[in-house]
C-alpha cells in the first residue's frame, strides 16, 4: 500500500492554502436589495464585485462557505496564459483570427493580475519566474514544437528552452527541454484572501455561509437563501464548476476534479541539491499535464496528472486517493532524490471544462440580466480574475473587445449516463497514454 493510500489524515477538506477566516461574514438573514448580486466568492466573483463597486454599484456577494472555498483557494498558483493542446482546440474551433483574440485574453489575464496585485496591495508571494512547459521524454518534442509554433502563430509569446538552458537554470534533470512563457507562481490562498479583504474594504456586502438555493428571473431577480433573500436587476453566477447544480450550464460545462499533493518543507540541503534557483513553474505536455513547483514555504507542490468526474456533474468534497498516489509516483519519478520526503497535505477541487476547452461566458434569462462565467479549465487564476473586469464593464454598458472575442457557441455535453461513460472513457484513455510514456521515461 502506498504512503498516501494509507495516510488519509493528510487529506485537507479546504485545500492547502486557506483556513476559514477569523472574520467570517454573517449569513444573509434579511430581505435586501442591491444593484448587482454575485453568487460565488472566488477569483471571478470577488474580482467582479471589486470592479463593479469601483463603478459605483451597490454589490452583494452570496457565498455558500467562505471566500476562497472553491478552486480559487485550492489551485496550484500558476499565473499563466494558454498553452499546449489549447492552441490546437481554440484554432480548430474558432479559426486563426478569433483564436488569436482568445489567446490574448489569456495573456491579458496574466497582466491584469500582475497589475491588480499592486493596485490592491496584495502580497501573495508572486514570483514572475515564467512558466516552462517541459518534456520528460524526447518523444514529446514533436508535439511540443508543433503546439509552440501554433501558439506563436496565434500571438502567444513563448520561446524554446533547450537542454543547455534548462541545465544552466538548474531545472531538475527529469525535465529535458521545453518552452517558456511569461507569468509565474503565487500563493492562491493569499491572493483570494487579499481580494476578499479589498472587497470588504470597498464596501461589498459579502454574506458567507449563504448558499443560493433558487432564484427567480424577471426584470428584478430574487435570490433565495436559507434565511433571507436578495433582489437586484442583475445577477452574476460566478459559481464555476458548481453552476450545473444550480440548473444552468448543465449541458455546457463538465466539472472535473483536480488534485494536489504538497511535501513537507524541504531542508536547505535538499533545496540546494535540487538547484532550480529560478523556481520556474513547470508543467509537462502529458495529455493530462503534471505541474511541479516550489512554494514560498519551500515545499514542493505537484498537481493535476489524473482528473476525476462525479456522476451528474456533482462536486463531492472528498479525497481522490488514486490521484494522490499517481501524484506521489510523479514526484518519485521526477525527483528521485526526494523519495524520502513525506507528503504533508493532499486535496482536490473542481474546475469546469467545456468540450471545446474555451471559456463559457455570457448572459441569459428573458431579460438577459443573468451573467455567468465558467470554463477557462485550469487557467482561472488569470482568466477568471480578468473576467471580473470584463463583466463589470459589460454590466456598466461597455462591451470590451476581449469579451466579444469569447462569444461563441459552446458545444452541448452529453446527457447522463452517456456523459459519465464518455468522460470516464476519455480520462482512462489519456491515463493509459500518459502511463505508457512515463514507463518509457523511467526505462530511459
Ligand atoms: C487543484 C487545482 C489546481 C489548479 N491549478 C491552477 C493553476 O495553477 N493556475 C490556474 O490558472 N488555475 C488553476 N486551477 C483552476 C482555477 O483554480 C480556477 O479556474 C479558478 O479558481 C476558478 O475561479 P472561480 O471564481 O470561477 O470559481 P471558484 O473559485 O470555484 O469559486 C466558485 C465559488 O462559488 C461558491 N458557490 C458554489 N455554489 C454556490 C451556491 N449555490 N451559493 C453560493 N455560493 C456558491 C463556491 O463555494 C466557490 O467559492 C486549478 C484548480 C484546481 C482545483
Amino acid at each position: 500500500m502506498s504512503e498516501l493510500s494509507s495516510n488519509v489524515d493528510k487529506f485537507r477538506l479546504l485545500g492547502g492554502w486557506v483556513e476559514q477566516p477569523d472574520d467570517l461574514q454573517p449569513e444573509l438573514g434579511d430581505d435586501i436589495n442591491a444593484d448587482v448580486i454575485i453568487v460565488g466568492a472566488g477569483f471571478a466573483g470577488l474580482s467582479t464585485a471589486l470592479e463593479l463597486t469601483a463603478l459605483g454599484a451597490s454589490v452583494v456577494v452570496l457565498e455558500q462557505a467562505f471566500a476562497g472555498f472553491g478552486a480559487s483557494g485550492r489551485n496550484a498558483g500558476y499565473l499563466a496564459g494558454s498553452m499546449g493542446v489549447e492552441f490546437e482546440l481554440f484554432h480548430k474551433r474558432l479559426g486563426v483570427e478569433q483564436a488569436s483574440k482568445v489567446v490574448s485574453f489569456y495573456d491579458e489575464g496574466v497582466a491584469y493580475v500582475e497589475r491588480r496585485l499592486g493596485e490592491l496591495a496584495i502580497d501573495c508571494d508572486y514570483l514572475p519566474s515564467g512558466v516552462i512547459r517541459a518534456v520528460i521524454h524526447p518523444s514529446q518534442e514533436k508535439r511540443l514544437r508543433h503546439s509552440m509554433a501554433l501558439g506563436q502563430e496565434l500571438g502567444s509569446v513563448t520561446r524554446f528552452v533547450d537542454r543547455d538552458e534548462m541545465r544552466a537554470r538548474g531545472i531538475p534533470p527529469a525535465f529535458l527541454f521545453g518552452c517558456i512563457q511569461h507569468g509565474g507562481t503565487l500563493d492562491p490562498g493569499k491572493y483570494v484572501m487579499g481580494l476578499r479583504r479589498a472587497a470588504l474594504q470597498a464596501g461589498v456586502r459579502l454574506f458567507e455561509q449563504t448558499r443560493l438555493l433558487s432564484y427567480s428571473d424577471g426584470p428584478t431577480i430574487t435570490c433565495r437563501t436559507r434565511k433571507g433573500s436578495a433582489n437586484a436587476p442583475v445577477m452574476v453566477l460566478a459559481t464555476n464548476a458548481y453552476t450545473p447544480q444550480l440548473g444552468l450550464l448543465r449541458d455546457k460545462v463538465t466539472p472535473l476534479r483536480v488534485s494536489a499533493i504538497e511535501t513537507q518543507p524541504l531542508s536547505a540541503a535538499q533545496l540546494q541539491s535540487l538547484g532550480w534557483q529560478g523556481r520556474e513553474g513547470i508543467v509537462t505536455p502529458h495529455w493530462t499535464m503534471e505541474s511541479h513547483r516550489l512554494t514560498a514555504r519551500n515545499t514542493l507542490l505537484i498537481t493535476t496528472k489524473q482528473l476525476g468526474y462525479a456522476y451528474g456533474s456533482q462536486t463531492p468534497n472528498e479525497p481522490d486517493r488514486a490521484a494522490y498516489a499517481a501524484l506521489r509516483q510523479a514526484l518519485d519519478d521526477r525527483f528521485p532524490s526526494l523519495r524520502d520526503v513525506a507528503i504533508d497535505k493532499c486535496w482536490s477541487g473542481y474546475i469546469s471544462l467545456a468540450y471545446d476547452a474555451l471559456p463559457v461566458v455570457g448572459e441569459t434569462g428573458p431579460h438577459s440580466n443573468i451573467y455567468y462565467t465558467a470554463g477557462c479549465s485550469g487557467h482561472g487564476v488569470g482568466t477568471q480574475s480578468l473576467i471580473g473586469f470584463l463583466l463589470a464593464e459589460r454590466i456598466g454598458g461597455i462591451e470590451q473587445p476581449l469579451l466579444t472575442a469569447l462569444r461563441h457557441k459552446t458545444p452541448s455535453t452529453l446527457p447522463e449516463p452517456l456523459q459519465w461513460c464518455a468522460v470516464k472513457a476519455a480520462l482512462a484513455g489519456v491515463n493509459l497514454l500518459d502511463n505508457a510514456l512515463n514507463r518509457r521515461a523511467r526505462a530511459s
